[in-house]
């Protein structure tokens, strides 16, 4: 079969910011007449969509563009683009002119909407373009395209940039400052999607809790989620990332009180001593840290918490790892995203002399881990017995005739289902539990 000459593979790294700026450029690509494949080589386009929130990440994205060069041999006129985090640092950009000169296209994560006239000055100039806004402009582009990768749950951005300038993290300086969206754009983009079918919607930004402090209209998170909960068709509110020291009672009630808004937090620590958390600049105690979980227990007491941890931060001795521990002790959350502490050139930390060794940290991660799993089984054991309302996603990978979806509490649950299922709330009492997930029989 003839391939169509217009077509396009965007791979996509990073976290969910990342995902919807795929969905946006997937949506501005179609609506130029192109269409998506699966494989490199029958590509017209291939866009790297770039993290840099850790070397690992920026790693594998230089390897991929190294094995884009024998693609660009043998398809001239391929366009090879590079856009999100990477091309946001300026070293970056200049590695890429130098040593991967087959690259067509340099973008950054501000210029998206330029997507097409980018597109027809590489198409037209056979030479590297580059175009990258290093400040913030301000502006917030609305009604652009998208393709969403799914058609029950979507994510909508409600904000951009991040002002907290935490001593670790490269995000400010490669997404800019914190621009809230208008709330009149944000409940638009929701009445849409139910009236598509979507059912649950995640709510993006960095940090989400300060939503609206930049805007002139009166509005903050807890009012945001109060008039998103009116939107009829969407059944699940759910929400990431929120900052502790932002996390305010006004919010607390909300999620008790609104009824889609869903059981489940993911408030990030990053780390159990009170030390370290200064040397991040996270402005919040340990105590801080409890005091939230507590009230989060007592308005919600089904909430599930879910968390990042750093490990091997500048100057973390073995009593601020046993602070660490400690939290994760007395929190119980229901899964953590532990990360080794990696160092950020540009970031305040990555000039910090008194690094862990990797060992350490090593060491370090996996007792993390190794303690953080067993909470989570442990967690999910407590379930066995209930019935908790699941969303249905679809037939398992492995067995056609099982199903799966997701608890309020954002938990996978397996249990024998059929496709007529597939969109629908049901309730599932659950019968077993693993450390990934529950398993169930419908009731
Ligand atoms: N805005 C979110 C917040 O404050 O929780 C997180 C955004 S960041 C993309 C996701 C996670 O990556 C962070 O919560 C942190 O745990 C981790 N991270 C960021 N920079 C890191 C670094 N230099 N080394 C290791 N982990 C890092
Ligand atoms: Fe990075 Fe901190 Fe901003 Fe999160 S809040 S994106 S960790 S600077």
């Amino acid at each position: 079969m003839d391939l169509p000459l217009r077509t396009y593979l965007i791979e996509t790294y990073g976290c969910q910011m990342n995902e919807r700026d795929t969905e946006t450029m997937a949506g501005i690509l179609e609506s130029l007449g192109y269409v998506p494949v699966e494989k490199e080589e029958d590509a017209s386009i291939i866009l790297l969509n770039t993290c840099s929130v850790r070397e690992s990440a920026e790693n594998k994205i230089w390897a991929k563009m190294g094995e884009l060069k024998k693609i660009k041999q043998k398809n001239p006129d391929v366009i090879l683009g590079i856009c999100g985090c990477m091309p946001q640092q300026e070293v970056t950009i200049q590695k890429i002119k130098q040593s991967y000169p087959h690259m067509d296209l340099v973008f950054g994560t501000h210029n998206l909407h330029q997507l097409p006239e980018l597109l027809a000055k590489a198409q037209a100039a056979r030479k590297m373009v580059v175009e990258v806004l290093h400040n913030n402009p301000g502006v917030i582009i609305e009604n652009l395209p998208s393709r969403r990768a799914d058609n029950l749950k979507a994510f909508v951005t409600i904000m951009y940039g991040c002002n907290n300038f935490c001593t670790y993290c490269i995000v400010p300086y490669t997404r800019g400052r914190e621009r809230s969206r208008m709330p009149e754009d944000i409940i638009r983009e929701v009445e849409d999607l139910a009236a598509k079918g979507y059912k649950e919607i995640t709510l993006l930004g960095q940090n989400v809790n300060s939503y609206g402090k930049d805007l002139e209209v009166e509005i903050d998170f807890a009012g945001l989620l109060q008039q998103l909960n009116r939107v009829n068709g969407i059944e699940r509110i759910r929400f990431t990332t929120s900052h502790p020291k932002d996390l305010s009672d006004r919010l607390i009630e909300a999620i008790a009180s609104l009824e889609k808004v869903c059981e489940h937090i993911h408030l990030p620590v990053q780390s159990g001593s009170t030390a370290i958390l200064k040397k991040m600049n996270r402005r919040y105690s340990k105590e801080d840290y409890l005091h939230l979980v507590e009230k989060l227990k007592n308005a919600v007491p089904d909430i599930a918490i879910t968390t990042d941890i750093i490990v091997g931060f500048p100057g973390e001795t073995e009593a601020d790892f046993a602070e660490t521990m400690d939290l994760v002790e007395k929190v119980r959350f229901s899964a953590a995203y532990t990360f080794i502490y990696n160092k950020r050139s540009g970031t305040p930390a990555a000039e910090y002399n008194d690094q862990v060794p990797e060992d350490v940290k090593s060491q370090r991660i996996q007792h993390l881990i190794d303690r953080q799993n067993q909470i989570t089984l442990e967690e999910n054991l407590k379930d066995i017995g209930k019935t908790l309302e699941v969303l249905v996603e679809g037939p398992s990978k492995t067995n056609p005739e099982f199903f799966s979806g997701r608890t309020r509490t954002n938990k996978i649950v397996v249990f024998r289902g059929n496709s007529d299922l597939i969109g629908r709330l049901i309730p599932v009492r659950i019968a077993n539990a693993k450390t990934w997930h529950l398993e169930g029989e419908i009731i």
